[in-house]
């Protein structure tokens, strides 16, 4: 098989779907619209990766419960293994008619690699992070390794901002170390002697987060992306806790974006997931000459066939984390979950709203309080972050702040316990709110001096603001506060 040949999808459907004999009947039907650019988020949130289901006609994008996928004949089974088959949704193959589909995902071999349900997420989330190629994972943690071994091996180096979520520190301090991937933390990222310092020969990535929590201390993301673009590095930036609804990363020059889906992208705690949106705008090929190397995308996998970069263009990162790291790995979003996903998607903007509007108003409740020391939400006008808070999110970052009540970890104590409709819980953005108390808690494996340097102290108690009434929330922090005071 000649496997230099440029993947057909985009540029053969027409044709074939011309030269098909046996779907005459349906080709005088209006086609279906499938593609969604140019439409306004909220309508991409509903609509961006759905497909025509010529079976029934099936409006939602149904559980796609298989493992793998009948090949028509041999050829089909060729093309599909090389990658040269598009993916048509549901109903049609390479014998039926074609979809003007958007994106040039290859046609599954086996649903560890690609699902049609697993899809539709995929290309919703691509559409609303304004990215390419998404690849739906198991788990945040999934995401955030898929996305980073796909850029990293053994003896290479990442730099990460150091306000992370808790769970990637670690990962990076334990799982990552063993790999052999070191990791520095940039403490000031508006200081570039500090970047300096940090970036080395065989670095390959800078990794941050849009909104880290539980501080609510976002990250000035152009500033970052200046400093990646002058080392030739991709940025790598978590919006879990953003969400493409508030802030999208590729929009202030990130590369690659990683999520955790099972927060507010899925938005009812019910599904662990997460994903990996390929920006399709970083020039791997400049990098390359510049001495930072990306075997896994623009190296030959075998002599003879074309790098992933040549096949694929600006979908080559996300091919590369799908194919050589996903499927080799197998992180695989169960499809049960990806359509919970992908429904969750549908309501983001709207459930984002509400969040803020609860969490801007319960912020500023806060603040007024006795019981209080500080509230860290960078929306809040006396917030050190305002500004930037007000240039990149229009005053709205997220729902998941901290609040530091008076007396330490008593305070903390007696606050947690005097709380009836938040839920006492590690876990974030879904519709119920939820408080943790993250030093003895996310943070607890932690040294002493690193949590003083990250500002986890004892009275300092993270809320994530769900979908409750407002006044209802208020009214169930005033009871804990009372229990502060009563202490
Ligand atoms: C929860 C979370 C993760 C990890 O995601 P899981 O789905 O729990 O594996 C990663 N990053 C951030 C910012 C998170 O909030």
């Amino acid at each position: 098989m000649s496997t230099e040949e440029p993947n057909a999808a985009a540029s053969g459907a027409a044709e074939i779907d011309a030269g098909r004999s046996g779907s005459a009947a349906r080709t005088d039907a209006a086609p279906p619209h499938l593609d969604w650019e140019g439409f306004g988020f909220d309508t991409r949130q509903v609509h961006a990766g759905e497909y025509a289901d010529r079976n029934s006609g099936l409006r939602v994008p149904p559980i796609a419960l298989s493992a793998g996928y009948v090949f028509d004949d041999f050829e089909d089974g060729v093309a599909r293994f090389g990658g040269r088959s598009d993916w048509r949704g549901a109903a049609s193959t390479s014998r039926g008619e074609v979809d003007a589909f958007t994106e040039s995902e290859p046609a599954p071999v086996y649903s560890r690699q690609g699902n049609p349900t697993n899809n539709v997420a995929e290309q919703r989330l691509a559409s609303l992070e304004g990215g390419t190629v998404s690849v739906a994972v198991s788990s945040g943690q999934a995401a955030i390794s898929a996305a980073l071994f796909a850029l990293a091996g053994q003896g290479d180096h990442i730099v990460s901002t150091a306000s992370i979520y808790g769970g990637t520190r670690i990962l990076f301090g334990r799982s990552f170390k063993r790999f052999g991937i070191a990791f520095d933390y940039v403490w000031d990222a508006a200081d570039d002697a500090e970047w300096e310092r940090a970036i080395r020969p065989e670095t390959k990535a800078i990794y941050t987060e849009t909104i880290p929590n539980p501080r609510n201390d976002i990250t000035d993301l152009r500033r970052i992306a200046a400093v990646a673009a002058r080392y030739n590095l991709p940025l790598v930036v978590d919006n879990t806790v953003g969400t493409p609804a508030l802030i999208r990363p590729v929009e202030h020059g990130a590369n690659i974006v990683v999520h955790s889906t099972t927060k507010f992208l899925t938005g009812h705690g019910a599904a662990v997931g997460g994903a990996v949106v390929d920006g399709g705008n970083f020039d791997w090929a400049a990098a390359e000459r510049a001495g930072r190397s990306y075997p896994l995308i623009t190296a030959a996998p075998r002599p003879g066939l074309a790098s992933m970069l040549d096949r694929f263009g600006d979908g080559a990162y996300a091919r590369a984390v799908r194919e050589a790291v996903v499927n080799d790995i197998g992180p695989t979003l169960s499809p049960f979950h990806g359509f919970l996903l992908h429904q969750g998607m549908e309501t983001l903007s709207l459930r984002m709203r509400q969040h803020v509007d609860s969490s801007l108003e319960i912020a500023a409740w806060l603040e007024q309080q006795p019981e209080v020391e500080s509230v860290d939400y960078a929306g809040l006008p006396s917030s050190p972050l305002h500004e930037l808070a007000a240039r990149d999110y229009a005053g709205r970052t997220g729902s998941v702040f901290g609040v530091t009540v008076r007396g330490g970890v008593d305070g903390a104590r007696a606050f947690f316990d005097g709380l009836r409709v938040f839920s006492r819980m590690t876990g974030i953005g879904d519709t119920r709110s939820m408080v943790l108390h993250p030093l003895t808690s996310t943070h607890s494996t932690f040294p002493d001096e690193l949590n003083a340097r990250l500002g986890i102290t004892p009275g300092l108690l993270r809320l994530s603001v769900g979908l409750e009434t407002p006044e209802d929330l208020i009214a169930d922090l005033r009871g804990g506060l009372a229990a502060v005071a009563r202490r």
